[in-house]
């Protein structure tokens, strides 16, 4: 996996959750992070935190690690992940539970950037290919980490350190539809 430097002028923390934030819509960044609005918790969202709860009560298997913090100090990124396995071949797959489905067979881009910046962040301890998210009665979708994404992920973070010291407010998402979900709604688009 590629490591990019981070500059010592742009060192503040970005927790996993920005990066997700971020690829669902940039805007959002400037609300959490500047505006420091929490805004509401939507329906989704409730069921969403109850959901991790009671896979987070489950006990742990052998070669699983879940709910666990984790801080790179290089890359200045830190938060909690989901859970960690090792497979029979000696792979080590980063996940997260997510409680709806159908995702068409694809990882939605938020989630899967959150999962390849939290890969890159226990590197070098762990070596992470292959992500996936577990979905309820037992399903899941697994994705390789591409090059390209950690590129990706990379020039993501600066962006959002960018816009946090900038206090610059995004575009809107092209996506109406996002917006229908969102927690700051009520601040992006004033009634
Ligand atoms: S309401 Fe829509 S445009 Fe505004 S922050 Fe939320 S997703 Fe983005």
């Amino acid at each position: 996996m590629i490591r990019e430097q981070v500059s010592e002028q742009e060192k503040i923390w970005i927790n996993f959750e920005a990066v997700r934030q971020f690829f669902y819509c940039k805007r959002k960044i400037y609300f959490r992070y500047c505006a420091k609005f929490k805004g509401y918790k939507s329906y989704k969202m409730v069921k969403g935190t109850e959901y991790h709860n009671y896979k987070f009560k489950r006990k742990e298997k052998i070669n699983e690690k879940k709910n666990f913090w984790v801080e790179n100090e290089k890359l200045k990124v830190r938060g909690f992940i989901d859970y960690i396995i090792k497979t029979k071949d000696n792979e080590t797959i980063i996940g997260d539970y997510k409680q709806k489905y159908p995702y068409k067979g694809k990882i939605p881009e938020q989630y899967k950037m959150q999962l390849v910046i939290e890969a890159v962040a226990l590197q070098p301890k762990v070596n992470i290919k292959k992500v996936e998210i577990k979905l309820p009665k037992g399903k899941k979708i697994q994705e390789e980490i591409k090059e390209e994404e950690i590129k990706k992920v990379i020039k993501a973070i600066k962006e959002i350190r960018k816009i946090i010291k900038k206090e610059e407010i995004p575009e809107q998402t092209k996506i109406k539809s996002k917006c229908k979900d969102c927690e700051c709604r009520n601040m992006c688009q004033p009634m």
